[in-house]
């Protein structure tokens, strides 16, 4: 049935356009505000697609060099880098084309510009053709986002230091670059820069890579990077960073045994994080809560304290994650819509496509430790699995975490070639409840690195087909 709602809104990221799109399939009129010519939002314009493809082409290139192991020689691959970047450019072309097509078949309409709240129930957009067009709504979605965080104070020449979205960009190889920060987008961006011929140093102020991820799968990640990388500095801080004559940057380190260091990289790349862009302008003219860390507060149907307006996506909190953000979309459309939801995901997969890959989903084992939940582990190494072996990827590990009274799956993490196509299965038993024996007893097909879920679930059980445990005495 026809919904006469007019919904505007404010970002055409991932979190903004299926609200869009849902909105619109749902009967409501739709207004889609963004400064990009289409939608996409820094996911498709400046994140994950772009960011994927480069880091597709890194595994064509360390598999072409690595297949001397199968007996197949290769000449050193030669990188065209206008040629790649006009496929990364490509590839994002096509799939913000596809969203405009998207947009206007659904008949929404779209706002080039950028918007200020001018009350609960109105915006002014500053047109990219020049001009101003208000907007007035009986419901508002807010999902402007997060950019990259930056490092206060910092004096050195501009084009000396990347973001992420520079780094995108791709403009030159530089021969030495550091990377700022261990998490996934330094991680991601590291690996694409190595396998172009980069020689790639990473400093991380904590004691380990990807904090928040399981110290298991991070370890075998962390074994490759250290191979990819020329140094990987744990526990140490960047103190200082300047112009150095020679054109690069000279970087001050404190590392965590007291010592300092300093080196010269051509390029710096700043990857410490992301800030929400909770402070949308005009936004006082609400009731809208925004947080100190810049984060929109918002219910489980995420509504704003601002009884028209809605957040979503990175602005609405963590994990800043496309599909988390999509997931909100649709959540926040539905209760516009009158429908009974709520935000309540059990599992919130979330992965670092490095090679190998690593991924994740629900309760972590050292978040159990950490809270005192009952959990017992199974692990599956991937040398006993067939498929890793044939394809010479048995540097993996499949590990599922159980509660030990119900059987109940409560977490999954994956590490090894594929493990963000495979966390599907892990975050379908955490959301549905699997207990073990679902996974055990569902057949999974031969050979594959699926089957490692399989065998992990009947390692719970102290069986599994290709791991001898030997029985205790007694
Ligand atoms: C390098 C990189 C790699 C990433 N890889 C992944 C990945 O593999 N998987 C994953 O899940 N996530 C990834 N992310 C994170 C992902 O991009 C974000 O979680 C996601 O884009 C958030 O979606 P969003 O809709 O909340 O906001 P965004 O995508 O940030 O979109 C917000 C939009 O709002 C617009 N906007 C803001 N303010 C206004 C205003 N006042 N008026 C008009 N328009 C406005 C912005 O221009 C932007 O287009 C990556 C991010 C980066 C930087």
């Amino acid at each position: 049935m026809a919904n006469p709602t007019h919904v505007t809104v404010i970002g055409a990221g991932p979190g903004g356009y299926p609200a869009a799109f849902l909105a619109a399939d749902l009967g409501m009129q739709v207004t889609l505000v963004d400064e990009e010519k289409n939608p996409g939002g820094v996911c498709v314009y400046r994140g994950c697609i772009p960011s994927k493809a480069l880091l597709h082409v890194a595994k064509v290139l360390d598999e072409a060099r690595h297949a001397s192991q199968f007996g197949v020689e290769f000449a050193a691959p030669r990188v065209n880098l206008d040629k790649l970047r006009a496929f990364k450019d490509g590839v994002v072309a096509k799939m913000t084309g596809g969203t405009g097509v998207l947009t206007r078949s659904r008949k929404i309409r779209y706002v080039q510009g950028r918007a200020t709240i001018t009350s609960p129930t109105s915006v002014s957009v500053a047109l990219t053709a020049g001009g101003e067009e208000r907007i007035t709504f009986d419901v508002g979605i807010l999902a402007t986002g997060s950019r990259p965080a930056t490092l206060p104070n910092l004096t050195i020449s501009a084009d000396r230091v990347l973001d992420s979205t520079s780094a995108l960009e791709l403009k030159s190889v530089p021969k030495s670059l550091l990377v700022i920060g261990g998490g996934y987008i330094g991680l991601e961006l590291g690996s694409v820069y190595a396998a172009l011929g980069t020689k790639v140093s990473v400093v991380e102020m904590l004691p380990g890579l990807l904090p928040g991820a399981d110290r298991d799968l991070v370890k075998i990640l962390a074994e490759r990077i250290g191979q990819i990388c020329e140094t990987v500095m744990l526990s140490t801080k960047v103190a200082k960073m300047a112009d150095d004559p020679s054109g690069g940057v000279k970087v001050n380190f404190e590392h965590g045994d007291g010592t300092t260091s300093e080196k010269v990289y051509e390029k710096v790349l700043v990857s410490i994080g992301r800030r929400p862009n909770g402070q949308v302008p005009g936004l006082d003219t609400t009731k809208v809560v925004v947080d100190p860390k810049g984060f929109i507060q918002v219910d489980a149907q995420r509504r704003t304290a601002e009884p028209t307006l809605y957040a979503i996506g990175d602005v609405a909190g963590e994990p800043m994650l496309a599909h988390k953000a999509t997931y909100e979309a649709k959540i926040a459309v539905e209760a516009i819509a009158g429908h009974k939801v709520a935000y309540e995901p059990r599992a919130i997969p979330a992965v670092v496509f490095t090679d190998p890959e690593l991924a994740w989903c629900g309760l972590t084992e050292q978040e159990a430790q950490r809270d005192n939940i009952p959990h017992e582990v199974a692990k599956f190494p991937w040398g006993a699995s067939g498929r890793a072996t044939s394809i010479g990827r048995t540097d993996g590990l499949t590990k599922i975490l159980f509660d030990p009274k119900t059987e109940r799956v409560l977490g999954v993490g994956i590490v090894g070639a594929g493990a963000g196509e495979m966390i599907a299965e892990g975050t379908l038993a955490v959301e549905m409840a699997a207990v073990a024996t679902d996974l055990a007893m569902t057949i999974h097909a031969h050979p594959t690195l699926s089957e490692t879920m399989m065998e992990s679930a009947e390692g719970f059980f102290g069986h599994a087909t290709h791991v001898f445990r030997p029985k205790r005495k007694g």
